[in-house]
C-alpha cells in the first residue's frame, strides 16, 4: 500500500536501520537526505561541492538548495506510491515546501514515527561504541551536545506534525526485530500496513 512516512530519531538511535526495514516492509523507497549529500561530496557533483563545506562545518545546507534535490528525488519512478525520509525535513521551511509539494500532488504525509529513547541509555550505548571503533573525539561531552542540538532541532518539526495528529512514537530501546515490530504495530493502528 502506499505509505508516505517520515522518521525522526535522536543520535544513537538506530535510526537508519530501522528506516530501512520499514522501506523494505512497505516496498517504499527509505530517502536520507544525509546520504544523498554524502554521496554528492563523495562523486564531487556540483551540489556536492556546494555543500561539503557545509557539512564539515557542522551545519545545514541551504533549504533552497535540499528542497530542489527532494522534489526530485520524490519526482522518481519509486517513490510515486510512498516514501520514507529520514533526515528530512529538518526546518519549518523545509515542512512548508514539503506541505505545498505533496498538496500540488494530491498527497500527504501520513505518519512521523518518532523513536523515543531515554538519553543516558544512548549516551552508554554511543560511548561503547565509540570505545568499539577507536572514536575518540566522540566523547560523553559532545555526544550529549548533539543530543542537545536533536532536541533543540526536532521539537519545532515534531510540534508541527503533532498538531495535525501524524506522529507515533515508538519505545527505541531494544532489539532491532523488536523496535521493528513496535513501529509495524503502531503502523498499521493508523491504517498503514506493510504489504512485504
Ligand atoms: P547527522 O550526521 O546529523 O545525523 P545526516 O547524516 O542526516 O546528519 O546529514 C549530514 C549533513 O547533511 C548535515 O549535517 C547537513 O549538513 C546536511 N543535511 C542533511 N539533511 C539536511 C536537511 N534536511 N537540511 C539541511 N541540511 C541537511
Amino acid at each position: 500500500m502506499s505509505a508516505r512516512l517520515i522518521i525522526v530519531g535522536p543520535p544513537g538511535a538506530g535510526k537508519g536501520t530501522q528506516a530501512g526495514r520499514i522501506a523494505a516492509s512497505f516496498g517504499i523507497p527509505a530517502i536520507s537526505t544525509g546520504d544523498i549529500f554524502r554521496k554528492n561530496v563523495a562523486e564531487g557533483t556540483p551540489l556536492g561541492v556546494q555543500a561539503k563545506a557545509l557539512m564539515d562545518a557542522g551545519e545545514y545546507v541551504p533549504d533552497s538548495l535540499t528542497n530542489e534535490l527532494v522534489k526530485s528525488r520524490l519526482q522518481e519512478p519509486d517513490a510515486e506510491h510512498g516514501f520514507l525520509l529520514d533526515g528530512y525535513p529538518r526546518t519549518v521551511g523545509q515542512v512548508e515546501y514539503l506541505d505545498a509539494l505533496l498538496t500540488e500532488h494530491g498527497t500527504a504525509i501520513d505518519a512521523v514515527v518518532q523513536l523515543v529513547a531515554d538519553q543516558d541509555v544512548l549516551v552508554g550505548r554511543l560511548l561503547k561504541r565509540a570505545e568499539d571503533q577507536g572514536r575518540s573525539d566522540d566523547t560523553e561531552e559532545t555526544i550529549r551536545r548533539r543530543q542537545q542540538v536533536y532536541a533543540e532541532q526536532t521539537a519545532p518539526i515534531v510540534a508541527a506534525y503533532g498538531e495535525r495528529g501524524l506522529v507515533v512514537d515508538v519505545d527505541g530501546l531494544g532489539g532491532i526485530d523488536e523496535v521493528g515490530d513496535r513501529i509495524q504495530t503502531a503502523l498499521s493502528g493508523r491504517g498503514l500496513s506493510a504489504t512485504v
